[in-house]
């Protein structure tokens, strides 16, 4: 029986994260030198993440996509998707990764039975990436995207935080990468939300920015119309190719959005924005019953009133959202944590 809250948005689908932790340092996600850590005990066994989104299926969650933190950094992440593939509800399975270490796991995550891969990729200079990640590893990442296509992945997608100054200057680049290797590109405005630190809004190249760019160098672009609860809107080049923008700072959507999400410890979140969130890890370890656990689920997105981002973009004179010394404190108000 599905749930709806009180702006009569269905929960269909669940962001699991899980782990906080990550092998890359991206300036708009984790640009600090410190971070508290989720506690080890705590993170939610295969087990237990397995008799969380069967309860989540019970109220119509029917997607699901792993996410962190680094999701490739979880041990044994393969076996967790063969768990999960074989749920008989699952309609799409999908995973986030920053693909540093992609190459080597995307056999195994194909016969595991993995659906879609989605793959974070900012620039496609060396010293650039380094720059913006703290890290030497465009290699591996495009190593990475190479081993999904011989997998025969369908639908990879490739998603593009934009921030002025850094790789605003790399859309067409993007493009052609993207065409190039069958996969859709996705441009994401730069948002304010925990983790990025540094956000400004002189950094944000909005939506409309990037359709007048695409445009100048294409010709028009066609939006393409379609009745979705995706984040992306999608357009159509004169060459046919398609991408889509994910616009959740200036034009955001939270009218359609349909997501939950999971943190690596159990904590449900309802909305990036979110401040706190329902712990779901102590009652399930507590040995609560499945009708307790569900009514907890119901309750929570029953009573879901949010619209984080159209909040945030009504605040004037915006800064980061959470100041460092709060997110210090809490590692819940993490993008890492949160999954993205
Ligand atoms: N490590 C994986 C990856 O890199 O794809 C998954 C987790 S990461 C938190 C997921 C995504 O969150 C990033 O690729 C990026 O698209 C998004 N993200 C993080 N911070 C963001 C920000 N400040 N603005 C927009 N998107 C952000």
């Amino acid at each position: 029986m599905s749930v709806h809250d009180t702006l009569g948005r269905p929960l269909r689908s669940l962001r699991l994260s899980v782990t906080d932790r990550c092998n890359l340092r991206c300036h708009y996600c984790m640009p600090e030198d410190e971070y508290l850590w989720l506690p080890r005990e705590d993170v939610l066994t295969f087990e237990e993440i397995g008799r969380l989104v069967d309860l989540f299926a019970e109220v119509g969650v029917d997607r699901l996509r792993l996410t962190g933190g680094e999701p490739l950094l979880r041990r044994d992440l393969t076996t967790l998707v063969a768990q999960l593939a074989s749920r008989r509800w699952l309609r799409d399975l999908a995973l986030t990764t920053n693909g540093v270490l992609l190459a080597d796991a995307a056999s195994d995550l194909k016969r595991a039975g993995l659906h879609r891969v989605t793959v974070s990729l900012d620039t496609l200079k060396s010293d650039r990436f380094k720059r913006l990640t703290r890290f030497d590893a465009l290699g591996g990442v495009l190593a990475g995207i190479e081993a999904v296509r011989r997998e025969g992945f369908r639908d990879l997608k490739l998603d593009t935080v934009v921030t002025r100054g850094d790789n605003d200057d790399e859309l067409i680049d993007l493009v052609e990468f993207a065409r190039a290797a069958d996969a859709e590109i996705r441009f994401i405005e730069y948002m304010d939300v925990g983790g990025a630190t540094a956000w400004r809004p002189e950094a944000v190249v909005s939506r409309r920015e990037i359709v007048e760019r695409l445009s100048d160098h294409y010709g028009p672009l066609t939006s393409i119309d379609e009745a979705s609860s995706a984040p992306a809107a999608r357009f159509r080049l004169p060459t046919g190719q398609t991408i889509g923008v994910i616009s959740s700072t200036t034009e955001p959507f939270c009218r359609t959005c349909d997501c939950a999400r999971l943190t690596a410890d159990g904590v449900l979140l309802l909305c990036l924005y979110a401040q706190h969130g329902t712990d779901m890890r102590r009652p399930l370890r507590a040995g609560a019953s499945r009708e307790t656990m569900l009514n907890l689920i119901r309750a929570v997105w029953e009573g879901r009133a949010d619209r984080g981002a159209e909040e945030r973009r009504a605040v004037r004179g915006r800064g980061a959202y959470i100041p460092l010394a709060v997110l210090r404190k809490d590692a819940h108000l993490e993008m890492h944590t949160r999954g993205g």
